[in-house]
């Protein structure tokens, strides 16, 4: 072994035989040679070499592989300790050096020369870390880089073997297997999270390149170590979040291989995932490594200037670090939760939406405040996720947001039909297993359209929400609610044992019939109810839903305000109505219905005035089905139009038919309601059956009921009107029963009133029938109409009429309505009885 002494001021004190020999020294040099004369040209004398000195001087030691000068000026790289030798007072008296000959890669001649010293330039300048090592793979080397990354000195290194000292976790055949491909030859290269001094860590790129001496031998590794960390972690967690996220999991499990995949990179760490409501409440996410039974206790906490680490970065939108839970002021109200788990440092970081909106918390929970806490590592693995943490989040909320568009009612936030029915279903399961009832209720706003076409739609939607919200406080206690399309809503709910059905309903009513104020407005609000019961009714979530919707109709029937109960009656009539809609479908297409023909008499010399028509429905099974029952319900299946269609044409037809037979029939008259005036193509189907038949429009008559006056439809006048204009007449039909008002008579263009034959049935025995009649005689003939008594039956009735002075009368007394074929049979009696005048 070579060595050689120096005083602190550089002088060469001694050195040995080997020494002399390896720097081409004359023994008289020993004394006088300047250490810095060893040094190549441009490193004696510089910075760097002063300052290497003064640290030796200083009693620091040192090592690696340095290049030298012999006396012959030619240049040697040797493998060198220089280590400070101190007297008993601890100064520094000698600086002995040890140096063996680095065989390979010995350089020759000049260039080679400037080549390796630019070189070394290059190993302490850049901030890779490179690290040689000897055929044993121990360390000769390492550069300023390798000290600034992993902090230990070349001396903290020399004879340690790298891989084995930075790569902790690695399995050691790994190492052997690198090293056999050294040995060949080959480069080898390596990622790898690696651990230097004090547990500093970070992912590194490790190059490793052998040297070969001249006989093909393994020499020296020359090794560069990259820090990688950054775009690793990315890579590493993205990988498998990402992954996570594809596979569609729910926002929990993604962020929990979130955690899992930090704590395998940093097993220092416990992560801990929370999220951060609208009205800023915190709720657990995800903290596998966390007991469910200190997470759970902070679900709900609300975030602030002093809650913990979590509450108080969500608060103030940035990083907080607490190293002493034990005494932070900030954990003082939760300290007691964690500190027994053996947590003391709390690192959280918010997660923020890219409008800066705070989503959530990312912590990492520390045992103690050590060398890991908040380092550079870490840091890294924090904004990975934190980023990471956001995708997920915002991805969640979109989804969130897909869910509400399918599942609920935009105006209200209610679950919409799909979703209230999957929720009934899990009331009724839920139900069965407990042995509760449930009752099941259709809501319905009386009077809703009124009120969103008087106050304008904007206060319509306003009261939906206001309904929807004492809706929802019904089914608080538990129980499910929802909006259907227009204005109903549906409520079920469990009853507990002692609640009473009937009483339940009232207070619900009463609840949600309270008066509110819209648009400055106060409201009454009147609500409908229909209401089927679990398991009584039925059990399956349809039917009961459709039972209750039942009952709900039939309360609504009865007027504003009403609660219908579900009967098995309801039922049967319902089944009923839906197979009577049908054959009246039928019926109206393959000509079913018949007209049925009443005449009008003229009291002062029984001639015929005219022939009422009157439909009349022969049902195949069902035998004769009265027209109280048929034309109530083609309004409600909207049959009105083919019906009236169907009425004219036939009226038309017959009468045709009639007068081309002979008979002298003066008019036919049809009765249309008053939703058949709401069509402006009402005059031209008029027009259209007379002329298909030859007539003209003084032929028929029109029969009209008085609540045509209330009918708010905007066509309803102006089709009366027109209808007149033609030349048909109109007749107001039941005078006398509904809203009479002098002032509406003559605001409609009408020949003729039917005075309703409840006055009638009562001439013989009311005083004030017998006044009514006579006073409606009055004002018709006043006003210019024809006034015709309906429903006669007797021959006193038809003798008070006639003494009173009426004109015109209809009834049993005279004629039933007949088919025509009767109807002619009839007329021929009356032609032999009535002389012609
Ligand atoms: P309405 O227009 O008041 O028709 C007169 C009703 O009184 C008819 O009952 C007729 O049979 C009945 N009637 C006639 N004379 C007497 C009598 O002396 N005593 C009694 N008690 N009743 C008598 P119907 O045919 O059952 O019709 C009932 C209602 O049905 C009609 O009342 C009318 O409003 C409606 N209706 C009938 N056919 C049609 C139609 O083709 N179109 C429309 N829109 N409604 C019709
Ligand atoms: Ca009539
Ligand atoms: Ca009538």
């Amino acid at each position: 072994m070579a060595f050689a002494e120096f005083a602190p001021d550089g002088t060469l004190a001694c050195a040995n035989a080997r020494f002399q020999a390896l720097l081409g020294l004359a023994p008289a040099q020993v004394g006088t040679l300047r250490h810095a004369q060893l040094c190549p040209e441009g490193l004696a004398g510089s910075p760097s070499c002063e300052a290497m000195w003064q640290s030796l001087c200083a009693g620091h030691e040192f090592s690696g592989v340095v290049e030298r000068v012999r006396s012959d000026g030619s240049s040697c790289w040797l493998e060198v300790v220089y280590a400070p030798l101190r007297d008993s007072e601890g100064a520094v008296t000698r600086i002995l050096m040890v140096a063996t000959d680095v065989a390979a890669g010995k350089p020759t001649g000049p260039a080679r020369q400037d080549q390796l010293w630019r070189l070394s330039l290059v190993a302490d300048t850049t901030d890779a870390a490179i690290v040689i090592t000897d055929a044993k793979s121990r360390v000769i080397y390492s550069n300023a880089g390798f000290h600034r990354m992993f902090g230990w000195t070349l001396r903290e290194m020399q004879g340690q073997k790298m891989l084995e000292l930075l790569v902790r976790q690695s399995p050691v055949d790994l190492f052997e297997r690198i090293r056999g491909d050294l040995r060949q030859g080959r480069p080898a290269e390596l990622e790898e999270v690696v651990t230097g001094k004090g547990g500093r860590r970070y992912w590194s790129k490790i190059i490793c390149n052998p040297v070969m001496d001249a006989d093909g031998q393994w020499a020296y590794t020359v090794s560069v170590l990259l820090d990688i960390t950054k775009t690793k972690i990315h890579e590493v967690l993205h990988d498998r979040a990402l992954q996570a996220l594809a596979r569609d999991l729910p926002l929990m499990q993604v962020l929990d291989v979130v955690c899992e995949e930090v704590e395998r990179l940093a097993p220092e760490v416990c992560a801990s995932i929370l999220q951060v409501d609208e009205q800023g409440l915190i709720h657990p996410l995800a903290s596998p490594s966390l007991p469910f039974s200190y997470s759970s206790q902070l679900d709900g906490v609300e975030i602030g200037p002093n809650v913990g680490s979590c509450g108080t970065a969500a608060w103030r939108k940035s990083p907080v670090l607490v190293t002493d839970i034990a005494t932070d002021p900030l954990w003082a109200d939760f300290k007691h939760l964690i500190l027994p788990l053996g947590f003391n440092v709390c690192w959280s970081t918010p997660i923020l939406q890219k409008d800066g909106k705070v989503l959530g918390t990312f912590a990492f929970y520390y045992r103690e405040n050590g060398p890991f806490v908040a380092s550079r590592f870490h840091e890294q693995l924090v904004e990975a996720c934190t980023d990471l943490c956001a995708l997920a989040m915002e991805r969640e909320q979109a989804r969130q947001r897909i869910r509400e568009l399918a599942f609920y009612d935009a105006l209200t936030g209610l679950p919409n039909r799909s979703l209230l029915e999957t929720q009934v279903a899990q009331l009724l399961e839920t139900a069965q297993a407990n042995g509760q009832r449930v009752a099941v209720v259709y809501v319905d706003l009386d009077r809703f359209k009124h009120i969103n076409d008087s106050l304008g739609h904007a206060t319509g939607d306003a009261l939906l929400r206001e309904v929807a919200a004492r809706i929802r406080e019904l089914v608080r206690q538990g129980g499910v609610a929802g909006r259907l399309p227009g204005d109903e809503f549906v409520v079920a709910a469990p009853l507990r044992a002692d609640d009473e059905i009937n009483g339940l309903i009232e207070r619900w009513q009463t609840h949600l019939m309270q008066p509110l104020r819209l648009a400055g407005t106060q409201v009454d609000l009147s609500v409908g109810m229909g209401v089927a019961m679990y398991p009584q009714d039925a059990t399956a979530m349809a039917s009961l839903l459709h039972r209750a919707e039942m009952a709900l109709h039939q309360a609504k029937a009865g007027g504003p305000g009403r609660v219908g109960f579900f009967s098995p009656e309801l039922s049967r009539a319902a089944e009923e109505r839906i197979a009577l809609e049908k054959a009246l479908r039928e019926a109206l297409q393959t000509g079913g219905l018949q007209l049925h023909y009443q005449p009008q008499v003229e009291l002062a010399t029984g001639r015929l005035r005219g022939l009422e028509a009157l439909a009349r429905w022969q049902h195949p099974e069902l035998g004769a089905i009265p027209p109280s029952r048929f034309i109530p319900l083609a309004e409600e299946c909207g049959l009105m139009g083919p019906l009236a269609r169907w009425l004219l044409d036939e009226a038309c037809r017959q009468l045709a038919q009639w007068r081309r037979d002979g008979l002298a029939i003066p008019a036919v008259s049809v009765n249309l309601s008053a939703s058949n005036f709401h069509s402006l193509e009402l005059p031209a189907l008029v027009a259209q059956a007379l002329e298909r038949h030859g007539l003209q429009a003084p032929d028929l008559v029109v029969e009209l009921t008085e609540g045509i006056l209330l009918d708010s439809h905007g066509s309803t006048l102006q089709t009366v009107e027109r209808l007149h204009a033609q030349g048909v007449r109109l007749s107001m039909d039941d005078f006398g029963t509904g809203y009479s008002s002098l002032s509406y008579l003559r605001r409609l263009p009408i020949s003729e009133l039917k005075l309703d034959r409840s006055f009638v049935a009562d001439l013989e025995h009311a005083p004030t029938a017998r006044a009514l009649s006579a006073a409606i005689l009055g004002i018709g003939t006043s006003l210019g109409l024809t006034v015709v008594a309906e429903g006669v039956e007797t021959a006193a009735q038809n003798g008070i009429l006639q003494a009173q002075g009426y004109p015109v009368a209809q009834g049993y007394w005279f004629a039933r309505p007949m088919a025509p074929p009767e109807l002619e049979r009839w007329m021929a009696t009356q032609a032999a009885a009535v002389p012609a005048p």
